[in-house]
């Protein structure tokens, strides 16, 4: 039985360790962390994703807890006035054949582990930092921090945008600042009252900045992310903790539902968002990159993680058609999806622009149609996101 050696134990390694397992390898997933889990935020997970986890058999297991939107729906950051809302839940298995769900990212880590652990009890290794990797003639070894050794068929390093694997592969090299941060908070509903967000992913938009609201764990939390534009990022740190008073007044004047919901959170996370422009290799000898390691992608189109798992799918499908030309089903790994992912990564920066228009006559002429849109052709509405949620990864042909 070949093993797979998969680098890093988040959403995408976790589900390449089962979509290999699935085609029949041993994995071993090494993870620097003590523990596996996410941040406290939730994630949407669009039917595209869903279509991999229904293939791997675990889509009853990921919906649990999930909360599937009533409608898409955008809204005016500061009167709350709606640009248009389109029906979701059943509408949307109907258009692009699964659900849209809203996960809370703990629980998301927490189904895929112990789905792996189900089928390959220890899959997962902890405090197990990886430094650099070896090809050999016939495998590819890890070295850890510990001074351990690891040896496998197969090396994939879904590792994230900081990316050990993809250094030592590409060189050194600094994702672009995008001049955007992202604040993040979850809120239990029963806190929020009559402000509560509606039961919809909902894009608030506004000058220089907009939220997005949906809610998670069956409904019982609200999450909220703020998206604001800002010159500087001054911390060295990737990640932190801001305070209330800050995300207000960046939010001031907007509607009293998120007001509300920025006002009731008890932690507010800070993101920088980085971005990077698409790599010309993602593939050295048996090692292999996946995820955020080759292709980190702005949130403004929800489809990070989600070309993640579509990734972890399709390598898994390739090495293991053409097991004994591991080297051709990398290439084509390579060659389909890169191109789908820069499409998704130009779609999320360019989103950036759609959300935060900056003049009455910018917002007029963008929102305008939209919202004569959402009266009169819905579905021109829907058929934005089809390049996105109808695909199926499963379709992809072997080559
Ligand atoms: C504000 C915001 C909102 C978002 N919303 C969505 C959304 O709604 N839907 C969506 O699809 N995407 C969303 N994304 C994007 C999504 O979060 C990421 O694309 C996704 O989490 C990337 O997963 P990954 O497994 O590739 O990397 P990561 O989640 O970064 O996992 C990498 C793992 O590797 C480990 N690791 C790192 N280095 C080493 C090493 N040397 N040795 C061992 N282990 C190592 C890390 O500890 C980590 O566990 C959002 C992103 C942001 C910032």
């Amino acid at each position: 039985m070949p093993k797979a050696i998969i680098v890093g134990g988040g959403i995408g390694g976790l589900t390449a360790a089962l979509s290999f397992h699935a085609f029949g390898w041993k994995v071993q997933v090494l993870e620097r962390a003590a523990e596996l889990g996410e941040i406290g935020a939730g994630i949407q997970i669009s039917p595209n994703g869903m279509k991999v986890f229904r293939a791997l058999g675990i889509e009853d297991e990921i919906a649990e807890n999930a909360f599937q939107p009533e409608a898409l729906e955008m809204r005016f950051g500061r009167s709350g006035n709606r640009i248009f809302q389109i029906p979701a839940r059943q509408a949307i298995i109907e258009r692009w054949g699964a659900p849209y769900l809203h996960l809370h990212r703990a629980d998301l880590v927490a189904s895929l582990t112990r789905l792996l652990h189900a089928r390959q009890p220890n899959a997962v290794r902890l405090y197990a930092e990886c430094e650099r990797y070896e090809n050999t003639a016939d495998g590819v070894q890890v070295h850890l921090k510990s001074g351990e050794t690891i040896s496998g068929d197969l090396l994939v390093g879904a590792d994230g945008i900081h990316s050990a694997i993809r250094t030592q592969m590409l060189g050194p090299e600094r994702p672009d600042y995008t001049g955007n941060i992202a604040w993040r908070a979850v809120v239990p509903m029963d806190r929020l009252g009559d402000l509560a967000p509606p039961p919809t992913a909902c894009v608030w938009v506004g000058e220089h900045r907009h939220a997005v609201t949906y809610r998670l764990r069956a409904g019982q939390l609200a999450n909220f992310v703020g998206i604001v534009e800002s010159e500087s990022w001054a911390s060295e740190s990737w990640t932190e903790q801001g305070t209330k008073e800050e995300v207000l007044a960046d939010f001031a004047g907007w509607h009293p539902i998120i007001t509300n919901l920025i006002a009731k959170a008890e932690t507010h996370f800070r993101w920088a968002l980085f971005d990077r422009q698409p790599l010309t290799s993602w593939v050295d000898g048996r090692t292999v990159l996946l995820g955020d390691a080759c292709h980190p992608t702005l949130p403004f189109q929800a489809q990070g993680a989600v070309m993640a798992i579509e990734d972890a799918y399709l390598l898994a499908k390739l090495c293991s058609d053409e097991a004994d030309k591991l080297s051709s089903a990398l290439k084509t790994y390579f060659e389909t999806r890169q191109p789908r992912t820069s499409q998704v990564q130009a779609a999320s920066r360019s989103n950036a622009k759609l959300f935060h228009k900056h003049t009455p006559i910018s917002r007029a002429m963008t929102y305008g149609p939209m919202w004569l849109a959402g009266k009169i052709a819905p579905g021109a509405i829907r058929s934005q996101q089809d390049p996105f949620y109808a695909y199926d990864v499963r379709e992809e042909p072997l080559r």
